[in-house]
């Protein structure tokens, strides 16, 4: 999916908050859209631009969607991070510059790896009507690998394990013992929760800081009530939550070790420095090599340059 990250989402200037330990801080998401869909973009906000690496996460949906509409973004580039797509209901075709052409259902995971350069769409599947809802989140990448190759997987199954009242479905990292196979450059974790009703305790890392963004339902931390439009960032220092649900619950757990790389972000690109987001910026309207192309009945999303670039 496509930001844009505006300047009224986060400064493009570096910023950091520093992680705090077993906090509570519950923020409303900004509503937003992203092509025809209705979206809460929970990250980033001003104040607190990541967890851990998660840089960005947008909640779609649910909208409903008639054949041969989908969710229709039409090509664009990423640079320096990772694109994790996530369904609870309907359907979406993945395709990129590397070639790769994937449906995805709810279950399953897309994991794109922007690293250097890649474009890509995301579009209907052409034989799907009704509901769309999911999410997709950014990871950064960190220094190590953001410069390297670009990269897809999909992941028709991931691991899940029973909690009290809750399946967790590991998308990315370790819940105490249970991994996905998915590709990570840093040291995270992002677990859907299937809440029922009853109380679930989720076990948790301590040197890790973490949030909860409910997709379904109601869930209630620490005696806060968290609902869809929120996200609640839980800081670092926690070993377990307990999160008690009054009807089927869907919530979204990330995670990680606090990201030590200042990021600057800016429409679809995360990068270190202004002079890197100018260059990607160039290279995508010059349609150049560092992107190639998408194979998509879509029109390439274009846009102006940075406002700092002229
Ligand atoms: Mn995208």
């Amino acid at each position: 999916m496509s930001g844009p990250v505006a300047s009224a989402d986060v400064p493009a200037e570096p910023q950091r908050a520093a992680p705090e330990a077993c906090v509570l801080e519950i923020t409303q998401s900004r509503e937003g859209r992203v092509g025809a869909i209705g979206v809460r973009r929970a990250l980033p906000r001003r104040g607190r631009r990541t967890v851990g690496p998660w840089c960005f996460v947008d909640h779609m949906g649910p909208a409903l969607i008639s054949a041969p509409r989908g969710m229709d973004v039409a090509p664009h580039p990423h640079i320096g991070l990772q694109t994790v797509t996530w369904l609870l209901e309907g359907e979406a075709l993945h395709r990129d510059s590397l070639g790769s052409e994937q449906v995805i259902v709810p279950g399953q995971l897309n994991l794109m790896t922007a690293g250097w350069g890649v474009a890509h769409s995301e579009e209907g599947t052409g034989s799907y009507d009704g509901n769309l809802h999911g999410v997709q989140l950014w990871i950064a990448q960190p220094s190590a690998t953001r410069d390297g190759p670009a990269a897809f997987e999909h992941h028709s199954e991931l691991p899940h394990r029973d909690l009290d009242a809750a399946v967790a479905t590991v998308l990315v990292g370790d819940l105490d013992g249970t991994t996905s196979p998915a590709r990570r450059d840093t040291d995270h974790l992002g677990v859907d929760l299937a809440l029922r009703a009853g109380v679930t305790t989720v076990p948790l890392r301590a040197d890790l800081e973490h949030a909860l963004v409910a997709l379904v339902g109601a869930a209630r931390l620490d005696g806060q009530i968290i609902e869809p439009g929120h996200l609640a960032y839980l800081g670092t220092g926690r070993t377990e939550i307990s999160l008690a649900a009054r009807e089927p619950t869907r919530a979204l757990l990330v995670g990680g070790v606090p990201f030590d790389e200042e990021v600057l972000m800016w429409w679809n690109f995360v990068a270190r420095t202004r002079a890197e987001i100018i260059e990607a910026h160039r290279a995508w309207i010059a349609a150049d090599d560092r992107f190639g192309r998408v194979d998509s009945p879509l029109p390439r999303i274009e846009v102006g340059p940075p406002p700092w670039s002229f």
